[in-house]
């Protein structure tokens, strides 16, 4: 037998998904944010000892069960139609009045219900009690309190819904309206088929909400008949009523929270008027973002390196062994180099790359011992171990950037940044809402792009899908790393700086394309959108471990997957020429690889990384690039497995032999972060985008944008002067965008005035 159904319904942000997890076990995506659940999850809870089990459903955040976004559709639809077995009513206690707005709507539906009121132990702490007998009385269903954080309250939870299982409910309202409800409820009883919860589709009707009215349409005219003579405008006073109902309730149930309501208020806004304040907003955001990458990049935490103390060698490292007559300090530069002192990342890295290389030079040293051929040591240590540690190498720092991106996250502040971001762009037809999901991107935009299905239309959700991966990812971050490392060798620019501008720079494309994109092929208006601030939260050590484990994971498979695999293939295919005869180190440019390469490296020659610029190395980089769009960990990990295919230890000193420029090393760093990406989110972008024409044009808009932006970049870094000529030149498509802009807008206010004719 099928196990029973538990639906989780509830507004955004009042913990559904940390319910979830909870109760199955899972590790879902947990995040301050309005609407981070987009898709229906379903998992399993199990109580053996008393044989109950459930599948439980978590459905998308919703403020209300009328159909404004498609998230909300999803949860309404699913109630009705897929009739879960009880529907729990998750709603943030801190919160109540807000929360409770959707369950009375819920109420008229004919389904078992039970309200859990979250946040329990946050009203501890508040000194507020609410009075769950006396809201259970006036609500007609089980009333339960639970903490879902702290797991308090679950086992409560699961005996009132497994209990209300057992009994069929029929719908019930608070709404005053009885005749009128009643008269709609009749006429719906005339329908050709049997409709389900028809209490709460006569409500509906009533109000004139829009599903509804598609679904009944002869229903519809008829209610409007009946009712009509009531003079009643049943549209704006049943959500007035609701409210009405729910401030009464509150002050009824709700102890001690009036006042402290005032309080805490002014307490978050207080916070707000800083953080999201017209200037210093922006202002505080860039410098925390700025922070967060100079604790995790930096080799020169206090900048005292650049203020000229002096560190001597560095951290002289606290394990030596040798290998063949070298001696090797296991870990040196750990804490501090002669450049100055590490930051937390760069030390969780330096550790992992220590043990990375201990155990490379270990397994080669050992294989020379036992005499394997020269091909079998490269194999192991240059196609298989420099790869894949390559990839892990970076892992300690992008673990350590989304520990704080996380908290930022958890605590709230990501949506304050979304918010003051929505407040420039909103005059420019960039909705508040598409920030959410782009944000999203800088961990990965799988998720991303799946968010989007939040947004209002098609045009809007293309737009976006197409720049999140403009919003570098893990993944990306590691090659940025690795050239930010190559760049900060030829000329002492900070690793860090070079990061966070780039990062920067994504985040800047993005928007421009965004704009163009609305001024010229995807023009539409864009729906208002009030985006609502979740409250500050401290952010919860177990949900970042939860992220941050999950993330760890993730890398950790990979590199031993599909980023293994790549540098085997890669390996072979560089190590042995058409004549199938192996080619000793330094001698990989004659390979089949190395020839496939040359043949692709003049399209890279205006990039700076071609073969005008790289000479035999520039077969490299076109391997790398191309590489990158299986994943984008492969830029890292074959770039550096080519580099020890040459017996260079770093990717920096195959960049100093290739005698590739700066300029060039950054249209390498633009192309790769901008291209075409990984697979998986290509085929999670033409699943998610409308048709297949509009998944083509993606494709060309992201290998287009990136040529040419990176050969842009290369240009204006060679030659500072070429800005005398391209700066004219975008002057001049600016104000053509403006002015098609301004022309497109009299025709379509033209042709609106002509229809409404
Ligand atoms: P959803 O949008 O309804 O899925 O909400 P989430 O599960 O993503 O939770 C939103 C925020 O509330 C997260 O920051 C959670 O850590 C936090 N949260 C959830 N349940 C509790 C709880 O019982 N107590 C506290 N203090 N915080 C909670
Ligand atoms: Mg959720």
């Amino acid at each position: 037998m099928a196990n029973k159904r538990l639906a989780l319904a509830g507004n955004p942000n009042c913990g559904k998904t940390t319910l979830f997890n909870s109760l199955t076990g899972a590790t879902a995506h947990v995040g301050n944010w309005p609407g981070v659940t987009v898709e229906q999850r379903i998992g399993v809870y199990k109580d053996k000892k008393n044989g109950v089990e459930f599948d439980v459903i978590d459905l998308p955040g919703i403020y209300s069960l009328s159909p404004y976004t498609p998230e909300e559709v999803i949860s309404r639809n699913y109630i009705i139609d897929e009739k879960p077995d009880v529907v729990i009513n998750v709603v943030d206690g801190t919160n109540l009045e807000r929360n409770l707005y959707m369950t009375t709507q819920i109420l008229e539906m004919d389904v078992p219900v039970v309200v859990a009121v979250n946040m329990a132990d946050v009203l501890d702490k508040r000194g507020l009690s609410i009075d769950l007998e006396a809201l259970s009385k006036k609500l007609g269903v089980p009333v339960v309190a639970i903490s879902a954080l702290h797991q308090k309250g679950l086992k409560e939870l699961i005996a009132a819904a497994e209990k209300a299982t057992e009994s069929p409910r029929t719908g019930t309202s608070i709404l005053p309206y009885k005749t009128a409800i009643d008269q709609a409820v009749a006429v719906l009883g005339d329908e050709d088929e049997p409709v389900p919860s028809p209490l709460f589709h006569a409500i509906k009707l009533l109000e004139k909400d829009e599903l509804e009215i598609e679904a009944h349409p002869k229903a519809y005219e008829r209610v409007q008949e009946v009712v009509g003579k009531d003079g009643i405008d049943y549209e704006a006073s049943i959500a007035d009523e609701r409210y009405k109902y729910l401030t009464a309730l509150c002050k009824e149930v709700a102890k001690g929270r009036v006042e402290r309501e005032a309080e805490k208020l002014t307490k978050s806004d207080k916070i707000d008027k800083v953080l999201t304040h017209r200037v210093f907003g922006i202002l505080i955001a860039i410098v925390i973002m700025f922070l967060i990458f100079h604790l995790t990049f930096t080799e020169d935490l206090f900048y005292l390196g650049a203020m000229g103390v002096n560190f001597g060698d560095g951290y002289p490292g606290f394990i030596t062994y040798v290998i063949g007559d070298e001696e090797i300090h296991m870990f040196e530069g750990l804490f501090w180099t002669d450049g100055g002192i590490n930051g937390i990342g760069t030390i969780c890295a330096n550790f992992v790359v220590g043990i990375c290389d201990a155990i490379t030079a270990g397994v080669g040293a050992g294989l020379e011992l036992a005499g394997a051929e020269s091909w079998a040591i490269g194999f192991i240590c240059d196609g298989c171990l420099a790869g894949v540690f390559a990839v892990i190498g970076f892992v300690p720092q992008i673990l350590v950037l989304f520990a704080f991106l996380s908290i930022l996250e958890d605590t709230g502040y990501m949506a304050r940044v979304a918010f003051i971001l929505d407040r420039i762009f909103r005059r420019f037809g960039v909705s508040g809402r598409a920030f959410i999901p782009m944000i999203m991107g800088f961990g990965c935009g799988i998720p991303a792009m799946m968010n989007t299905r939040t947004l209002a239309s098609d045009k809007e959700r293309t737009k976006t899908i197409r720049v999140i991966p403009f919003f570098t990812c893990g993944a990306k971050s590691e090659f940025l790393i690795m050239i930010a490392a190559a760049v900060g060798a030829v000329i002492a620019f900070p690793t860090d700086l070079f990061v966070f501008l780039i990062y920067g720079f994504g985040v800047v494309v993005a928007i421009c394309a965004i704009i163009v994109m609305n001024i010229t092929s995807q023009r539409e208006e864009v729906p208002p959108f009030i985006m609502e601030l979740p409250e500050y939260h401290n952010p919860q050590a177990k949900a970042l471990g939860i992220h941050i484990w999950d993330k760890g994971k993730h890398f950790i498979k990979k590199a031993f997957t599909i980023i293994l695999l790549s540098t085997i293939v890669v390996w072979f295919f560089s190590h042995f020429n058409w004549q199938w005869t192996y080619l000793e180190e330094a001698d990989t440019a004659n390979s089949i690889l190395g020839g496939l390469g040359s043949l692709l490296s003049p399209l890279f020659v205006p990039l700076g990384f071609g073969k005008v610029q790289t000479g035999s190395y520039s077969w490299t980089y076109v391997v790398g690039s191309v590489e990158g769009i299986i994943a984008k960990e492969n830029v890292t990990g074959v770039m550096e497995s080519l580099a020890a295919g040459y017996g260079f230890e770093t990717f920096a000193e195959l960049v100093s032999a290739s005698g590739i420029t700066t300029a060039g090393l950054v249209a390498f760093a633009v192309f790769n972060m901008l291209t075409i990406p990984c697979f998986a989110s290509v085929a999670t972008a033409k699943s998610e985008l409308k048709d297949v024409k509009t998944y083509h044009w993606t494709l060309i808009f992201w290998l287009g944008l990136s040529y040419g932006l990176a050969c842009l970049a290369y240009i204006t870094f060679e030659w500072v002067w070429t800005l005398a000529i391209t700066l004219p030149l975008l002057a001049v498509a600016i104000f053509c965008l403006v002015k098609y802009n301004m022309y497109m807008n009299d025709k379509e206010k033209k042709a609106a005035a002509e229809s409404a004719e």
